[in-house]
């Protein structure tokens, strides 16, 4: 049976919330080899094995701190991937996980593809987005062993209980002196990851301040969603650039987005048009953003989403 190598990406001991649909994804193309790079494949056990890996393999380079080095990372990765014989490497298309598969692709000389919203491994095909969402491009992996990225959310995680064993692997890795990062400046642990959420509610320019954000804020905190903004809100200097969505911001594909005073650009919906269920509130009953929507509530965004936010308390 093939092997299919999953980066198991993590963020301060624990597992990214869109690695178990990548695994999911992942089964399709034959067993799951996971690998973690902080050497705690022990803590991840039982969350993955739950999800249908099989091995989980510490990277291990004792003298090599990898989130400081990721060259040393995506080094690793490749050599995982050769030494366990996987025909493709998988992982979560986030920020660390573009940079990692990518440098692992171009160690192994493999085909790269990131943000892929399907993969056939069949037929060694993954399709994606392009042109702003105008267009799903198939793309055909034409190479024994290959590398791609899969949107965060795109896929729904199965729950496929096996046995997982766990091996320590030694690699060769050796750090570049050109790139050591010193620091990471978190986000504010208030903020919820746009991109890993699963509800989004967004605000557009008729927010008019970061002080009426909060009314989304607060309907958020009803849901355990992500607070999102468009360009024309960011540009306002309403609210950080981390915190808006579309092709030149963050690409998002939760279950649920709500847009609140939001016109409906090409720019906004290249980076959201794969969520599941899109909900808009605008006061123009004409807006562009009611064609491309599944519901529509016509209405002031500051009396509907109180309203909205007095609804979900209860
Ligand atoms: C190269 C390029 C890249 C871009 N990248 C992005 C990107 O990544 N993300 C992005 O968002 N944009 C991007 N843009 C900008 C994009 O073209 C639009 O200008 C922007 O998305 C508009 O933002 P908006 O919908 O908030 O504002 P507007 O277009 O001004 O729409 C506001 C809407 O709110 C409605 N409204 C007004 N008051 C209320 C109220 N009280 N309650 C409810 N509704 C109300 C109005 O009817 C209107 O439809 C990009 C543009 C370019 C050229």
């Amino acid at each position: 049976m093939p092997k299919i190598g999953v980066f198991i990406e993590t963020a301060e001991q624990a597992i990214k919330k869109s690695v178990p649909g990548v695994i999911t994804v992942a089964l399709q193309g034959g067993e799951v080899v996971g690998f973690v790079l902080d050497g705690l494949a022990e803590k991840y056990k039982e969350t993955l094995e739950k999800f249908g890996v099989t091995q989980l393999v510490n990277l291990c380079a004792p003298d090599i701190e990898f989130s400081k080095h990721p060259e040393a990372a995506g080094l690793a990765l490749a050599q995982g991937v050769k030494a366990f014989g996987a025909s493709a490497l998988v992982g979560v298309s986030s920020p660390t996980g573009n940079d990692l598969l990518a440098r692992a692709a171009m160690e192994l000389k493999a085909p790269l593809a990131l943000d892929c919203i399907d993969v056939d491994f069949k037929e060694n095909q993954v399709k994606k987005s392009h042109f702003s969402g105008k267009a799903i491009a198939t793309i055909e992996m034409k190479a024994d062993c290959f590398v791609i990225g899969i949107r965060p959310n795109s896929f729904e995680a199965v729950p496929k209980p096996m046995a997982c064993t766990i091996t320590d692997h030694h690699i060769t890795a050796a750090t570049d002196e050109g790139i050591t990062i010193i620091a990471v400046k978190k986000p504010d642990t208030a903020v919820k990851d746009l991109t890993e959420a699963s509800v989004i509610i967004t605000g557009g320019r008729p927010m008019g301040s970061n002080e009426n954000f909060k009314i989304l804020e607060e309907c958020a905190r009803t849901m355990d969603a992500a607070v999102g903004a468009s360009r024309a809100a960011v540009d306002a200097g309403y609210v950080p650039h981390s915190m808006q969505v579309g092709q030149t911001g963050k690409i998002v594909s939760p279950k649920l987005y709500i847009g609140c005073g939001l016109s409906g650009s090409v720019q906004h919906f290249a980076g959201m048009k794969t969520s599941d269920v899109i909900v808009a509130i605008n006061t123009d009953k004409d807006a562009p953003i009611f064609t491309k929507s599944d519901y529509g509530i016509i209405g002031d965004l500051f009396e509907v989403v109180p309203a909205l936010t007095k609804a979900l308390k209860k």
